[in-house]
């Protein structure tokens, strides 16, 4: 039955004031939604999430934000088959819906994981050591990344609706962003669902999660310079949007992902026989059969060695000869249908202008159980370029289940072929030939946002061609639209403003939540491995006892580890050495004497060291040279739950004259106080 999609703006659900675009069934055909945005008021949705959404998700540390996406993830993957159920209707089959509703919330989870693991359990983001601006060290520069205080726009195309939301959302949220929805009108019903399942959950502060199904024309002219428009669709409607009056005037942040010719080379060394061979098969008809071909990343031309064409072109004839098309409900359908009518006629044209430049190779298949000519569906379709550098061929985007079979002659070719498609957002070079994978890979590299290179050794392995992960920039250059959405933490900072910050150590120490260097010190607690997570103060520190260095200790300690590397245990030779001009202390000596200097034996809230980082010897020790250690709390992050936090020290080894030999960054776990954040009591006496 048809439904008049909502929206959810101003925290709460909004019906249109009028009829709207109706969206059809792609298998079927029959009305699915109504979709219309009339009567909703974009400048009170705007100032909702910049007034109610973004104060609360800004309040929250990254760690909330990383534990929110972690709930909705989780909570999607609870309600899954209600969303696989309504997924039928754009025409995908179970696989496909995996890819948007597993995928989707995978893609939280991702992020709510680097989140918890990379993210300090703060508001404010360092970038990189502080830069030191004055010789007595009292004037530093720091870089700092802070929510931005806008809203995150977030347009997207039609044929990922959960999961091309959820990997704007994902980075947006975590950065403390509050985002407006705007799903593509064909499948909006099945991200409104989603949304609706998100709301209702009662997990998301208000505001942080606006929809709008329908037209959002009229929201840009709202946006200012702390606010993003995060765009997904076709590179037409990508260079509409960025001239937008608007963005252009105030400066707003605008990041596209569009449309792009994305190519596999067949490289020369993966001749017919070889698992390379295969695999560029396999890989091509996937990508031209998986959502039926409607992915941004999909392989839309396939470049392969001219004297290769013939046995590529009757391997790719027999494999699609192989995939069942069909109803997308049922289970043993590979290949559903286009999403609409209208996209299918939109994937026929474009076909058509292929033609000019190429042969057909395949463009006929048997369909199951459904009727073509009700339904949206399409046969497979491989072209042959009979002009490699017709521009066609390299422009035009048949969104749906086609690829252009181009010859190239040597790698040369293959790299200036591949770099007609005006910039991608990826490609695959499959070879077994390291060295002509390095080749085909820096070549292309300058075009493209992502090189899948794939031969036997990552043939089980690889995540494949069209597969962007949370961890990898998901863009490309040029017509892919120049943007990056995901990439791990470059995802989040396109949400944050990166400011320098100039001042004094302790001013610094105070904005970053870092201890920094040259910033006041507190030698007047006692040993700081006495003191619980929570009363330690950054700065907390301690200045060690001193402990003299002999020849004794390095001979034991070359004797006991087996470590007699000839600067610590051949007089002549090191003597003779531009760097040492003597016997010296091996460097893990200098490390286990400092830790022997500031431990403290008993136990006590220190539950473990569990590694250093930033490890430096500045200076060599030699015999009879005396060492103290300075370490001083640097950094501390809560594991919220655990009962505990990591404490970095900063630890600076100095010899007699007050030189730096080494520097390094102890990391430690700290107990809360009993009770405390999941700590046990203390236990009765
Ligand atoms: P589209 O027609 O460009 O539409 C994309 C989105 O823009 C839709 O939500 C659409 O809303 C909206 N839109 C259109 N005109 C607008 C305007 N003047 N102002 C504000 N919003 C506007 O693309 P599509 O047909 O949905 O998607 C297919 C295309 O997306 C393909 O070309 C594909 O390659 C590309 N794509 C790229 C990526 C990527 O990551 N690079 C991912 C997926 C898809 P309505 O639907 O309501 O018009």
């Amino acid at each position: 039955m048809m439904r008049t999609l909502e929206s959810h703006v101003c925290g709460f659900w909004h019906s249109p004031a009028a009829d709207g675009t109706v969206t059809h069934h792609a298998v079927t055909g029959v009305p699915v939604a109504s979709v219309s945005s009339t009567g909703i008021d974009f400048s009170a949705t705007t100032a909702y999430a910049r007034d109610v959404g973004g104060p609360t998700l800004r309040s929250m540390s990254f760690h909330e934000r990383a534990a929110l996406l972690k709930a909705v993830g989780q909570l999607l993957l609870a309600e899954k088959e209600s969303l696989y159920i309504l997924s039928t209707a754009t025409g995908a089959t179970r696989a496909d819906s995996w890819i948007d509703i597993e995928g989707g919330a995978g893609v939280l989870l991702g992020y709510a994981s680097k989140g918890r693991r990379e993210l300090p359990n703060g508001t404010v983001l360092l970038e990189g050591e502080p830069e030191v601006l004055a010789r007595d060290g009292s004037f530093l520069a720091a870089h700092v990344a802070t929510s931005r205080l806008g809203v995150a726009v977030q347009v997207n195309a039609f044929n990922f609706p959960i999961w091309g939301a959820l990997e704007k959302l994902a980075p947006a949220w975590l950065a403390g962003v509050p985002a407006i929805i705007k799903p593509a009108t064909p499948t909006a019903f099945l991200t409104e669902a989603m949304v609706r399942l998100i709301v209702d959950s009662g997990l998301v502060p208000d505001g942080a999660l606006q929809l709008v199904c329908g037209s959002v024309s009229g929201l840009l002219d709202h946006l200012d310079g702390q606010d993003h428009v995060a765009f997904t669709g076709s590179a037409d409607t990508a260079a509409v949007l960025r001239a937008h009056p608007t963005l252009v005037a105030r400066s707003v942040r605008f990041n596209a992902e569009a449309d792009s010719l994305n190519a596999a080379i067949l490289g020369i060394a993966a001749t017919p026989g070889t698992t390379e061979f295969d695999l560029f098969t396999s890989e091509v008809v996937r990508e031209m059969t998986v959502k039926a071909g409607q992915k941004c990343t999909a392989i839309r031309r396939a470049l392969v060695p001219a004297t290769q064409l013939d046995a590529v072109a009757d391997a790719l004839a027999t494999a699609l000869a192989d995939v069942r098309v069909g109803d997308p409900a049922d289970e043993s359908t590979q290949m559903g249908a286009l999403v609409g009518t209208t996209q299918r006629e939109e994937v026929r044209g474009a076909v058509m202008s292929l033609r000019s430049a190429t042969d057909v190779v395949v463009d006929a298949c048997t369909f199951h159980d459904v009727d073509p000519s009700v339904g949206a569906f399409l046969a497979p379709t491989v072209l042959r370029a009979t002009d490699p550098t017709a521009r066609s061929i390299h422009a035009t985007e048949a969104f749906g289940p086609v690829c252009t079979l181009i010859g190239y002659d040597g790698p040369d070719d293959a790299i200036r072929l591949a770099a007609l498609g005006a910039g991608s957002l990826v490609a695959s070079v499959v070879t077994p030939d390291v060295d002509e994978a390095a080749t085909l890979t820096l070549g292309i590299a300058a075009h493209h946002g992502r090189v899948h290179v794939l031969d036997a050794s990552t043939a089980a392995t690889s995540t494949g061609h069209g597969s962007p992960l949370p961890t990898l920039v998901h863009g490309g250059p040029g017509r892919a639209g120049g943007g990056e959405e995901m990439g791990g933490l470059r995802g989040i900072r396109h949400h944050m403003q990166t400011s320098a910050i100039q001042g004094s150590p302790d001013v610094l120490t105070a904005v970053t939540g870092q201890w920094m260097p040259g910033a006041t010190r507190h030698v007047d607690r006692g040993h700081p491995f006495k003191l619980h997570f929570d009363d330690l103060e950054l700065g907390t520190a301690i200045r060690t006892d001193s402990r003299t260095v002999t020849l004794e200790d390095i001979e034991d300690f070359a004797h006991s580890t087996g470590d007699h590397f000839y600067a610590h245990m051949d007089e002549q030779a090191a003597a003779a050495s531009p760097i040492f001009g003597g016997r010296v202390a091996h460097g893990y000596l200098v490390l286990s004497l400092a830790a022997g200097l500031f431990v403290w034996p008993d136990p006590g809230p220190v539950l473990a060291n569990y590694g250093i980082d930033r490890c430096r010897f500045a200076k060599p020790t030699y015999p009879g040279d005396t060492l103290t250690v300075w370490l001083t709390a640097k950094r501390k992050t809560l594991r919220t739950g655990a009962g505990y936090g990591e404490v970095a020290w900063d630890a600076q080894v100095v010899n007699q004259a007050a030189e730096v030999v080494a520097a390094y960054d102890v990391l430690t776990m700290v107990a809360n106080r009993p009770g405390v954040n999941g700590a046990a009591e203390s236990k009765p006496a």
